[in-house]
């Protein structure tokens, strides 16, 4: 196996920055916003996002989080779908713009999952989405707004990401 470096912290940093002034240029000011991380990486993606928007702009983004794990259908045994298992939001969806916030982005299935989630809650206006690294092979029409890097991964190949909050290190590497 080869393992390649795609962010070190210095540009897993200068991505971040970046991606927030596209939200600051997006949503023209941020009224109205709500990250939403999800767990486990996205959460502290979100919360970074959010810091950033606060030195930039001097603005409060809310940051709430879900928690969305794979599960094994017991019918199919096929395929792993996700399913939400904890949802934590500190104001109400209705009427925000509500930002999805994900360390990588592959088949669409999990966002699929976290949008269905936030319309059984309420009545986002919008909801974006951002990550980290699209790694491509969507198997649903689902697409970005805001991205680290695009990976076209080969099916062999594998993301790690690694953040401070969590494994000490800020690091994105792909194995093949
Ligand atoms: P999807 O639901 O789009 O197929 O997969 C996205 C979810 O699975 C994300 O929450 C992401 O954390 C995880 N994921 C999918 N592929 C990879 C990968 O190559 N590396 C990592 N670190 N996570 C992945
Ligand atoms: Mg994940």
């Amino acid at each position: 196996t080869r393992t390649q470096t795609l962010f070190d912290e210095a540009a897993m940093r200068r991505a971040l920055t970046r991606i927030s002034h596209e939200m600051l240029e997006k949503n023209k000011g941020m009224e109205d916003v709500l990250l939403v991380g999800i767990r486990t990486r996205g959460y502290p993606l979100a919360q970074r996002l959010a810091s950033n928007l606060k030195r930039i702009e001097g603005i409060e983004v809310p940051v709430g989080s879900m928690d969305i794990t794979l599960y094994r259908d017991d019918l199919t045994q096929k395929k792993e779908e996700p399913e939400i298992h904890h949802v934590d939001l500190p104001v109400s969806v209705d009427g925000k713009r509500v930002i999805l916030v994900d360390d990588v982005l592959y088949t669409g299935r999990t966002v699929r999952a976290a949008m269905d989630a936030l319309m059984d809650i309420g009545r986002p206006s919008q909801i974006q989405l951002a990550v980290l690294i699209d790694r491509g092979h969507r198997e649903l029409p689902i697409r970005a707004d805001f991205v680290g890097k695009n990976i076209p991964t080969s099916s062999s190949e594998t993301i790690q990401v690694q953040l401070e909050e969590s494994d000490q290190v800020d690091l994105v590497s792909i194995t093949n």
